[in-house]
């Protein structure tokens, strides 16, 4: 793997942002998953598990800092005791369109490291 990226780049990035934009991505989508732990209808939903897991295992992915470090406690501290049972088909169903994007961004990603392998 290269270290030696170009200087002034690497400093532009660093200052644009303090999350990578993957950790980012993950964390919104697990602020946005927030409501739906309160939910009745939402919190044993077949997305909800699914959504959680794949969360897990992408924060699992990453290296370790901080904040990832953080993020990956709250999700294993929120473990329910809740009833699993398949989506209800709430209108529309949070954890779903969640975990819908979250398939989307990580085949997005995969397409993107075959193609920009270096
Ligand atoms: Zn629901
Ligand atoms: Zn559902």
């Amino acid at each position: 793997m290269l270290v030696e990226h170009g200087g002034e780049d690497a400093g532009r990035e660093a200052a644009m942002s303090e999350a990578p934009p993957y950790a980012a991505f993950l964390e919104r989508t697990w602020q946005a998953l927030q409501p739906s732990l309160h939910e009745a209808n939402c919190l044993g939903c077949e997305y909800l598990e699914a959504a959680r897991l794949e969360l897990r295992l992408a924060l699992e992915d990453l290296a370790a800092d901080a904040r990832t470090d953080a993020l990956h406690r709250s999700m294993v501290a929120v473990d329910s005791a809740a009833e699993r049972h398949p989506c209800l088909s709430c209108d529309p169903c949070r954890p779903s369109l969640l975990h819908a994007e979250l398939l989307r961004e990580q085949a997005r990603r995969s397409t993107c490291e075959a193609a920009c392998d270096t």
